[in-house]
Order: structure tokens, then C-alpha cells, then sequence
């Protein structure tokens, strides 16, 4: 299973000279398993380059998988080239919201007077299906998705992929509930994962100051991913405000308590890309 993050920002996407390494396209990340089976998950704006690069394997069959709807997951699926092209199959996952489901949220996106182009004028054949609370998918012979409520404003899903004995854990715009305690869903989504990826927006210092915004910390990660008896924890969905010396400076600090609890830890860049249960991505 191989994963490649197209966007690691958070919140919303940025361009400065100083988020160079990290980058400021907000969460699209693709997932691919051993025998070809295409996940993307959430459309922020890294969609858009995501989708520029499958234009040399079309047609395309990809399952889009969304975590929730807020801003910078859904912004990038306008510009999603492959979609608008007859011959490739677009497979749409997400959890209802009252009483529009996931197409309908899409519908209202691409609308006058937030959009001229709607939805209906898209060529790839669409499927929608609902996300319940929990759940499981199997996607093809060596891929399955297992996904659970996560603690955020709104709601969101987190994602664990299986795949010839892989796991890799997706919890973005994750808040931990308790800082001693750490919750089931996320727990039970991370058991012995070769990766847990965890949204790090804020240092420690900075959290108690953003209590409910739906964000966590390097340490509740940590906290997390040991307890899970994971391997590796990716740090995700980087603070706007935070720069690239600032995101390593986090780093560090993680990986020097990482170190004692047999942990490794690393912080997502755009463009990084890696075999899950490969020795640069568990070792
Ligand atoms: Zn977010
Ligand atoms: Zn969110």
C-alpha cells in the first residue's frame, strides 16, 4: 500500500516563502493498494494537483473518501480534472449532515453564486454512498477501510486502511477529550498500525488557548500511538500560522520523547510519499 499526501496544511491553504518544505495545499491524500485500488482522501486543495497527475493513467476508478466537510477538505473538488472527464468512475463516501447527504453538500458547493459550474455537468460516472457513525468497506481483494467518529466541531470520520497485513490510520481535525484518557474510536482506529497520521496543529503551549477548535498536539498523539501499540506517528494538518522552522522545531520535540517510547515520528510534507511497512516509513 503505498500513500502520497498532496496537501498537509491545515485550516486553510497558505503561500509564503517561509512553508516552502511543508507546503500550503490543505488535506487530499491518495492511497493506493498493492493491486491498484485508488483512494483519495478528503478534497482540499492538494486535490487539484492530485488530479493533474492521473491525467496519464485515464481512464480511472477512485474512491473519494470524506473525513467532513468543513472548508479546506472540500474546496480543491471543483478543480478536480478527472471528474469532469467521461470514461473514469468517481465512487463518493461521506457521512450525512441533517438532511443533506454528501451529494447534495457537493451540489450546494459547486452552485451560483459560489460557483458557476455545478455538479451535474461533471462527465465521470458518480456514485454516492453514505458514511454511517462506524463502519467497514471493502474496497477490492486488498483493501479495507475501517472508519469511526472522531471528536471535532461537527463531526468527522476517521479512517484505518488494511491491506495485506499494512495498516495505515488517518484522524485528522482530531481533539483529544481528555488529556489523561485517550478515546475509543481513535484508539480501537490505531491498534497496531504501521502508521497513525494525527492532526498536530498546535504546540503544547499553544493548546489550552484553543480548547474546542477540533485540534490536538504532538503529545496527545504520542500518547495515542503508544497506547495503540502503533508504530509511527505522522504529524498532520499544520497550523497556517505555523512556518516551516517552527513545524521542525516541533518535530524535534516530539521525537525527543518519541525516542524513550520506541516511537518514530515524522512530520508530513506536500508531496511526501511512501510504501507502508517500508523500513524508512515504520523503522
Ligand atoms: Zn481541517
Ligand atoms: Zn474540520
Amino acid at each position: 500500500m503505498k500513500v502520497k499526501f498532496w496537501g498537509a496544511r491545515g485550516s486553510v491553504p497558505i503561500s509564503r516563502p517561509d512553508c516552502r518544505v511543508y507546503g500550503g495545499n490543505t488535506t487530499a491524500v491518495e492511497v493506493v493498494s498493492d493491486g491498484g485500488c485508488r483512494v483519495i482522501i478528503d478534497a482540499g486543495t492538494g486535490i487539484r494537483d492530485l488530479g493533474n497527475s492521473l491525467l496519464a493513467k485515464l481512464p480511472v476508478k477512485i474512491h473519494l473518501l470524506f473525513t467532513h466537510y468543513h472548508w479546506d477538505h472540500i474546496q480543491g473538488f471543483p478543480f478536480f480534472v478527472p471528474g469532469f472527464i467521461p470514461g473514469n468512475e468517481l465512487h463518493i463516501y461521506g457521512q450525512k449532515k441533517g438532511e443533506q447527504d454528501v451529494r447534495d453538500i457537493l451540489n450546494h458547493l459547486m452552485s451560483p453564486p459560489n460557483f458557476p459550474v455545478p455538479l451535474a455537468i461533471m462527465g465521470a460516472k458518480m456514485v454516492f454512498h453514505d458514511l454511517q457513525e462506524t463502519g467497514e468497506i471493502v474496497l477490492a481483494d486488498d483493501l479495507k477501510v475501517i472508519y469511526g467518529p472522531l471528536f471535532h466541531p461537527n463531526g468527522v470520520v476517521g479512517f484505518r486502511f488494511e491491506s495485506n497485513g499494512r495498516v495505515f490510520t488517518f484522524l485528522t481535525d482530531i481533539e483529544h477529550e481528555s488529556e489523561d484518557e485517550v478515546s475509543q474510536s481513535p484508539l480501537n482506529l490505531s491498534l497496531n498500525a504501521d502508521i497513525v497520521a494525527y492532526d498536530c496543529q498546535y504546540t503544547p503551549e499553544q493548546y489550552p488557548s484553543r480548547k474546542n477548535w477540533g485540534h490536538s498536539t504532538w503529545v496527545s498523539g504520542l500518547q495515542l500511538v503508544r497506547k495503540a501499540g502503533a508504530k509511527s506517528l505522522y504529524m498532520i494538518h499544520h497550523d497556517p500560522a505555523h512556518n516551516d522552522v517552527q513545524i521542525d522545531s516541533m518535530l524535534k520535540a516530539a521525537r525527543a520523547q518519541a525516542d524513550a517510547l520506541g516511537v518514530t515520528v515524522e512530520a508530513v510534507y506536500e508531496g511526501m510519499e511512501f510504501e507502508v511497512g517500508s523500513p524508512s516509513s515504520s523503522d
